[in-house]
């Protein structure tokens, strides 16, 4: 059975501050450390559960924040960007049973510790055929789109609600409760990765095959950005439409088209800083 994992480090254990995903700080070096335990963790309980592979996409900022040397040697590891697919680069290469999103967070615009979607400081708000996106939507729908479920995510207690309301055959473990958007009560490092552990295990175990594909073809992007020169720049991109002063849109069949683009425009927006 193939597992693939996506990792990010705003939902982690531990971790609530700016600064601790911010590489160059101190307090990164430590966050990092907490993000490699709670993947090994969901490593170890893919294995407990029955996994004879497993791949961990690392997907926060530039991809590169996980140790090789310190993640468990039987997984192989994604890193680096840019990738087309980005937090699921390698899912259109080969077939997995199913997909567990790890360290998630609450969508931009929304409540929740350090809640953003793809690039905090440049996009505000984004909807696809009128509903509110967090990257958990856009990978879900992503995996659907690739005939993979969405097995489990891990966070905050909002973006708990989020995927009880959205995806309820979804599990979900909740590492922390939001505060503010820099501000948790979190569980032990410790405690949050004995629980997913043993919450992964049951799950790959009962390996679900139900793939809820929630949001209708085609999809229809609406993206607020957080600056009118965001929007005159994204919507020289070919296809991209201008909807006002900070809206942009664009429509496609296909999600994996409004992954990449979204992508290039997260690059595209750290040229206007
Ligand atoms: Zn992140």
């Amino acid at each position: 059975m193939k597992i693939f994992i996506s990792a990010d480090i705003e939902g982690i254990a531990g971790v609530m501050r700016p600064e601790q995903c911010s590489p160059g700080n101190a307090e990164y070096e430590s966050a990092r450390g907490l993000m490699e335990q709670e993947v090994n963790a969901a490593i170890a309980g893919a294995f407990d559960g029955g996994a004879s592979d497993v791949v961990v996409a690392d997907s926060h900022a530039m991809m590169k924040n996980l140790r090789a040397a310190n993640i468990d040697p039987r997984a192989r590891l994604m890193q680096g960007k840019p990738r087309a697919l980005s937090m699921l680069e390698g899912l259109q290469h080969q077939q997995y049973d199913g997909m567990l999103f790890v360290g998630f967070h609450a969508a931009a615009g929304e409540m929740g510790v350090l809640a953003h979607t793809i690039n905090g400081s440049a996009f505000y708000r984004m909807k696809i055929n009128g509903s509110v996106m967090a990257e958990t939507d856009l990978y879900a729908a992503l995996g659907a789109e690739l005939n993979v479920p969405l097995w489990l995510v891990t966070g905050d207690d909002c973006l708990e609600k989020w995927v009880n309301h959205r995806f309820p055959e979804v599990e979900y473990v909740c590492v922390k409760r939001a505060i503010s958007a820099h501000a948790a009560e979190s569980i032990s490092p410790q405690a949050a990765q004995e629980l997913l552990r043993e919450r992964v295990a049951k799950v790959v175990q009962a390996a679900p095959k139900s793939i809820e594909k929630r949001l209708g073809c085609p999809y229809k992007l609406e993206l607020m950005v957080l600056r009118p020169v965001l929007a005159d720049l994204f919507c020289m991109v070919p296809g991209v439409t201008r909807i006002d002063a900070v809206t942009v849109g664009y429509s496609s069949p296909k999600m994996a088209a409004i992954i990449s683009l979204l992508g290039a425009f997260s690059y595209l927006a750290s040229t206007q800083k």
